[in-house]
């Protein structure tokens, strides 16, 4: 059994429906209450509009460089998946727990929550910070204004460990994001007269086929790194959107593609390359008619992780976790910002498994909460003895 505080938690924090695009005001406010209650003094960061917060606060002694904990508050949209239960309930049966969350990543936050009575009680000579944001889904958006704050902190932590799910493994790095939006404005005729016109279609086609090519030359010729399943650079197009009917030659058409970059490749190198491609096209199609354009906007950016493997914060981490094996994962964190804007040895590990994350009928099982309760119960007492 996991303990019941942990349960009771889990259930208040999966009834908020903390979809990325709503509030998680409720949330946080249940969170402040709940370390209030404990004497915890927090503090919100709030985004431009005052509909979400990070929250940040400090067990222990402020004048020492501690153990930052981090999570993100948000999830994914349950919108056009098939949940057989209720996704904003948490529910059990055999062990499993099931909800919205409850993997990615409101098992981790629980835990923590739950472990706090412990950490004032032993009580800490190394503080432990505890740092939950929002809009971490929609590319580690909210992070940054958190970031932006402890910027001005006298004292940084001396360890960062984001608890995505990673089933309790010590993960090190993770590959960086860069997501784009591009626009291609042609010049619209009758398809009766397609020559005259400017084919917004085809021109996207041809960007696309530009990027598959990319792609391409990235599996061959890398750079690689190991450890990774997929071990280079990947470009990706995902969504293309063009065109009104078929006798028209379409006047528009955008598409969304990423870069997922490992550490040694920096993905705004490629888009540079990309961007004189789309430059090349434009001179040619302003041939015709000199409103044609392409637009690229970054619509999200990430750094990766990339610790050392021989970094302390490795090696304290596994033990805690008493783990010895070496991880990568597929999906980015906020460890990235941590790790590279402040500076903070970050490694993540966490419990459930992103095989669960994202899903309909996403869950947790009771043994990857208690294995994050041993693992909390360890750190508490490395902070305290
Ligand atoms: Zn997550």
């Amino acid at each position: 059994m996991a303990q019941p505080l942990t349960l009771e938690i889990l259930d208040q924090l999966i009834g908020f429906d903390t979809t990325s695009c709503n509030s998680n005001l409720q949330l946080m406010a249940y969170v402040q209450g709940y370390l209030e209650n404990l004497g915890v003094a927090s503090q919100l960061i709030h985004d431009t509009k005052e509909k979400k917060a990070n929250l940040f606060a400090t067990i222990g002694s402020e004048n020492k460089a501690g153990v930052m904990l981090s999570g993100h508050t948000d999830t994914v949209p349950v919108t056009g998946q098939r949940w057989t239960r209720q996704p904003y309930q948490l529910t059990e049966q055999d062990g499993f727990y099931y909800g919205r969350g409850t993997t990615d990543m409101k098992g981790f936050i629980a835990v923590v929550l739950a472990a706090v009575p412990q950490m004032i009680k032993q009580p800490l000579h190394t503080p432990i910070h505890l740092a939950f944001s929002y809009d971490e889904e929609i590319g580690c958006v909210g992070v940054r204004r958190l970031i932006h704050t402890m910027q001005n902190h006298p004292l940084q932590p001396a360890v960062c460990i984001i608890g995505e799910p990673t089933s309790m493994q010590v993960v090190t790095a993770h590959k960086g994001k860069l997501a784009a939006k591009v626009t291609v404005t042609g010049k619209e005729c009758h398809s009766g007269m397609a020559p005259q016109g400017i084919n917004a279609v085809n021109y996207a086609a041809r960007l696309i086929v530009w990027l598959e090519q990319l792609a391409q030359n990235k599996a061959n010729s890398g750079p690689f790194e190991a450890g990774y399943d997929i071990p280079y650079s990947t470009v990706h197009t995902g969504t293309v959107k063009g065109g009104t009917a078929l006798n028209i030659v379409p006047n528009h058409c955008e598409f969304l593609f990423e870069i997922r970059n490992i550490a040694q490749e920096n993905p705004r190198d490629l888009l540079v390359q990309f961007e004189a491609y789309a430059e090349e096209l434009v001179n040619q199609m302003r041939l015709t008619d000199a409103d044609c354009d392409i637009s690229i906007e970054i619509t999200a950016e990430y750094p990766g992780l990339s610790t050392a493997e021989d970094a302390e914060v490795v090696a304290f981490v596994k033990k805690l976790a008493q783990s010895t094996a070496n991880a990568n994962i597929n999906f980015g964190t906020e460890g990235g910002l941590f790790s590279n804007v402040l500076g903070i040895p970050t490694v993540v590990c966490g419990p459930g498994s992103m095989d669960q994350g994202h899903k309909p009928d996403e869950f947790i099982h009771i043994s990857q909460l208690q294995q994050c309760e041993a693992f909390m119960a360890r750190l508490i007492d490395e902070l305290s003895a």
